[in-house]
């Protein structure tokens, strides 16, 4: 908990500039020559390969320098981070461009803390919502979660190129449909618990609107979006998932809190026995959230439609098939010891949570 949360005060994170659409990328180089002309690039091997060559056009064209390119990015790790960091420093970068998805940005985004430099993010594609956040996600070198790295300030700017994202693989946007759907729900458990527990920042209200509108969008336009994007097809609707995702649910969580859902999501992947992407395991664990929390019946039946429909798993046992032990160690796990726990309003207990799982995996609430 920093300063901030003692004093119970309400803040509002967000990144400087948020541009998103067809060829946005070619603003890199006109938005980040404010902040000097020395570029250096951190991205993974794919993005780089997909949008290398208009980045590096972007930086050219408006006068910047790119001193350094590194498109191995492949885990976001301490090791990474302090290596990356340290040759950026006798290249005497002036910024630090991050490019894909969370891994590379995560990465990019700590090593421009570590340099004392501001960071762009480019992202390319729809798997994560970190590319306006003032936090990276720190993993071992085998994908083991180690901490939440939470930096000063969020990055100055976020480009969103929907080209590039919307010819990205369409279970990215799926995977991180199924992520940023949790926000509303995680938000609205943040704030009861904040006012029951007065221990901690105040939710601004403009962080539950965006969580809010970030489910609407999702409920109203995911399907669509799916569909459009299986047949080749980059409508209206894409662009508004894409900005639900990448804007509004980055933008509501870094603001409010994660809550049940994502401790579930702790417990379940330290099991080693549920095999699912971060944004189906979470989707999942969104229903067990809403219906622990005894939300109305129809509220949830939307939510695990919409689900099935656009493709997320709406049951434990399409992700994995975790023993009773495993089970029983994944929810006490995520009731006691994780830290997002603290963020729902009430103790929570792992039987009734085992009981929920069990009520849910039958389709029974
Ligand atoms: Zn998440």
């Amino acid at each position: 908990m920093d300063k901030l949360e003692k004093i119970a005060i309400r803040r509002m994170l967000t990144p400087s500039l948020y541009i998103q659409g067809k060829g946005a990328i070619y603003y890199l180089g006109q938005k980040a020559f404010a902040f000097g002309d020395k570029a250096y690039v951190i991205g993974g091997p794919t993005a780089l390969n997909v949008a290398g060559e208009r980045i590096k056009k972007s930086l050219v064209s408006n006068g910047i320098e790119v001193v350094g390119w590194n498109d191995s990015v492949r885990e976001c790790t301490h090791k990474t981070i302090e290596k990356l960091a340290e040759s950026g420093k006798q290249m005497k970068a002036h910024f630090v461009v991050g490019v894909g998805g969370g891994r590379a940005i995560d990465t990019a985004k700590a090593v421009a803390w570590k340099m004392k430099l501001p960071v762009i993010s480019v992202g390319t594609q729809c798997a994560t919502n970190a590319d306006g956040s003032s936090e990276s996600v720190i993993y071992t070198e085998d994908h083991k979660f180690v901490e939440d790295l939470y930096l000063p300030r969020n990055p100055v700017a976020v480009i969103e190129d929907t080209e590039i994202i919307a010819k990205a693989p369409v279970k990215y946007l799926i995977w991180g449909m199924g992520d940023a759907v949790s926000c509303r729900f995680e938000g609205e458990a943040y704030a009861k618990a904040r006012l029951k527990k007065k221990d901690g920042a105040v939710p601004t209200s403009a962080a539950l609107a965006l969580g809010d509108a970030c489910y609407k969008s999702l409920l109203a336009n995911g399907l669509k979006a799916v569909t459009d994007l299986k047949n080749g097809i980059h409508s209206h609707e894409v662009d508004e998932v894409i900005e639900a995702v990448k804007l509004s649910s980055a933008m509501a969580f870094e603001n409010t809190g994660c809550a049940l859902a994502h401790a579930l999501h702790n417990g379940l992947t330290k099991t080693g026995q549920v095999k699912g992407e971060h944004g189906e395991i979470v989707a999942y664990a969104t229903i067990v959230q809403g219906v622990y929390e005894k939300r109305p019946r129809d509220e949830l039946q939307q939510l695990s439609q919409w689900c099935e429909k656009v493709g997320l798993p709406t049951k434990l046992k399409l992700i994995g098939d975790p023993s009773k032990a495993a089970l029983r160690m994944a929810v006490e796990y995520a009731a006691e010891k994780d830290h997002n726990i603290k963020n729902m309003p009430d103790k929570v207990k792992p039987s009734e949570l085992l009981e929920v799982m069990d009520r849910v995996e039958r389709g029974q609430f």
